[in-house]
């Protein structure tokens, strides 16, 4: 689970749509124009809009401590980066690499704007509003991971049908392609063997390079899984890995894959480790078993066996690639998702300080000085931001996890399906407050920091909805909006337009929403799932006016990163 990659859809008719016709215009139509299938590759002229809502913002970290082996080490993990770079590429879309050498082909200035715009987004759609900049067919729900045009009902039937085929298909590491009249699942280390060849060469050569055998051991035991599917053992290595870099590559999250949920995409974020701000909150990790224990519901649907091992790290940057690089950019992830580790060992936040200061900076304080009450404007702080992202990243751990349903032991995210990502990202943000609240009762925060909380969780919420509702974060922010202002808990000034917290109804509202969405979760409740969402899940009314005043502040950043010798 990640914070803040979120891709969102704005409201139609926010972004002019203006079509090029080759011939009429004289740029735009692309040489061949045979890559999307719904037509010649027109590209939109809004092209630039688009990539005006991401500010370049070099993301950099200070290597010279570093011996010289780790920076060897590191040039190489950057190497095989790359290629989880070109496997998400085809995993988001089947006909992406011959979209980006139509664009290579062409040489107008239009051409190499949406290139810019074809990298941030990694296909033809545009990952804040879905709407393709280029050729005019519909971003398919199960991006590359099944056949094009494949229904849902199509492969619940052949699963109905071949129930012996439920475990290859549902698996994370697989696409399911056609073989005639069959449908057959192919595993990631056969489909995209490729380039999982050198990144695991690279991976081993990174593993004599360096000087820190726990390192090495992720690295080798990594290298072996791209080539056996089989992450588990690398996965409890990766929660062992204490050094200077820190390093997270292979195939993890789950959101590209919106037709059932199942499909993890290859990403990798390379970073260095601030291991003073690590030791400093590692004392949180201790009051897990106390929030678990905390939580607003029944005994019985707590997880009290969980790992705490839970590690934080405190990092910068230096290159991501694959599906992390694409649209909004990651401030914090917690994984692994194997939910075998997570009950042997917990699960690690790793927490992206360089990206986070550069997102409060150029976009968080813009906008709470546009949309929040003058005198909330001071409790939104860069302390309750950080706290915010950390203790989400904390809460993915706590709550139903594996649950028990009509006898049978399963998994929440099997159950929930494809709503199981935004109900999760929902739970996560709520809860992160929640557990605030609990350890300023606690006295381990200053009451101080109760209503910067509120404040900045509220800023926070104009920030996360300008993703879109359609993607897992974007559809959460709506969720909650929704419900704690129903609960009397936010409320704007129909005079001034600005949105305020009710400082009392606040707490209880809070406790209310945890309460639902982990009974939902407990249960495994698809229908009731579905039902929240269908209450709660849109763009209220009186949030349009408050997002036209957002006109102007970027969305998020698009990352370049020196150390992997990128300029702007
Ligand atoms: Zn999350």
């Amino acid at each position: 689970m990640r914070a803040d990659r979120c891709e969102e859809r704005a409201s139609p008719g926010r972004h002019p749509w203006i079509v090029l016709l080759a011939g009429l215009a004289g740029a735009g139509m692309l040489a061949g124009g045979a890559a999307l299938s719904a037509g010649p590759s027109v590209i939109d002229k809004s092209v630039a809009a688009r990539l005006a809502k991401f500010q370049p913002t070099r993301i950099e970290a200070d290597l010279s401590k570093l011996p010289k082996g780790e920076r060897d080490a590191l040039s190489k993990i950057i190497e095989a980066s790359r290629s989880m770079s070109e496997i998400f590429l085809r995993q988001a879309w089947v006909e992406n690499p011959g979209i980006r050498a139509e664009l290579a082909a062409a040489s107008d200035p239009l051409a190499s704007l949406a290139m810019k715009y074809f990298q941030v987004s990694f296909g033809p759609w545009d990952r804040l509003d879905e709407a393709p900049f280029l050729g005019s067919a519909r971003r398919p729900e199960g991006a590359g991971f099944y056949p094009p045009g494949m229904e849902k009902a199509e492969l619940e039937r052949w699963l109905q049908t071949h129930p012996d085929d439920a475990a290859p298909f549902k698996s994370l590491f697989t696409v399911i392609r056609r073989d005639g009249e069959r449908l057959v699942a192919i595993p990631y280390s056969r489909e995209y063997r490729q380039w999982l060849e050198p990144a695991a060469g690279q991976l081993r050569e990174a593993a004599r390079l360096t000087g820190n055998a726990a390192l090495a051991g992720f690295l080798e035991s990594r290298a072996a899984a791209f080539l056996t599917d089989d992450y588990y053992e690398s996965d409890m290595k990766w929660m062992d890995l204490d050094s200077s870099i820190e390093v997270t590559i292979g195939p993890y999250e789950t959101y590209e894959d919106r037709l059932f949920g199942y499909k993890a995409s290859f990403t990798s974020f390379v970073t260095v480790q601030d291991a003073e701000a690590s030791a400093r909150l590692a004392g949180y990790k201790n009051e897990l078993p106390a929030m678990e224990r905390n939580l607003p519901i029944p005994d019985a649907h707590k997880n009290l066996s969980r790992g705490t091992e839970s590690p934080i790290r405190v990092v910068d940057v230096i290159y991501t690639a694959g599906d992390t690089r694409a649209g909004v950019q990651t401030v914090a992830y917690n994984l692994p998702n194997d939910e075998r580790v997570r009950e042997a060992k917990g699960s690690k936040k790793v927490l992206l300080r360089n990206v986070m200061d550069a997102k409060l900076a150029s976009i968080l304080k813009p906008i709470a000085e546009r949309v929040i009450t003058p005198a909330q404007r001071p409790h939104v702080t860069a302390e309750a931001f950080f706290n915010e992202v950390l203790f989400h990243e904390l809460s993915h751990g706590l709550g139903p996890g594996s649950i028990n349903k009509n006898g049978m032991q399963t998994e929440v995210r099997l159950e929930l399906k494809e709503l199981y990502s935004a109900l999760e990202e929902a739970k996560a943000d709520v809860m992160g407050a929640y557990n605030i609240l609990y350890l300023i009762e606690k006295k381990q925060f200053p009451e101080t920091m109760r209503h910067d909380l509120y404040v900045t969780f509220l800023a926070g919420m104009f920030r996360g909805v300008r993703f879109g509702i359609e993607e897992a974060h974007g559809k959460g922010v709506a969720l909650q909006y929704n419900y704690l202002s129903a609960k009397g808990a936010i409320v704007r000034d129909p005079q001034s337009g600005y949105f305020s917290v009710d400082f009392e109804k606040m707490g209880p509202a809070l406790e209310a929403i945890v309460h639902d969405i982990c009974m939902v979760q407990a249960l495994g409740d698809y229908d009731a799932a579905a039902g929240m969402f269908h209450t709660y899940a849109k763009i209220p009314p009186e949030w349009k006016e408050g997002l036209d005043r957002l006109e102007g502040i970027p969305v998020d950043i698009r990352p370049i990163y020196p150390a992997a010798g990128e300029s702007d």
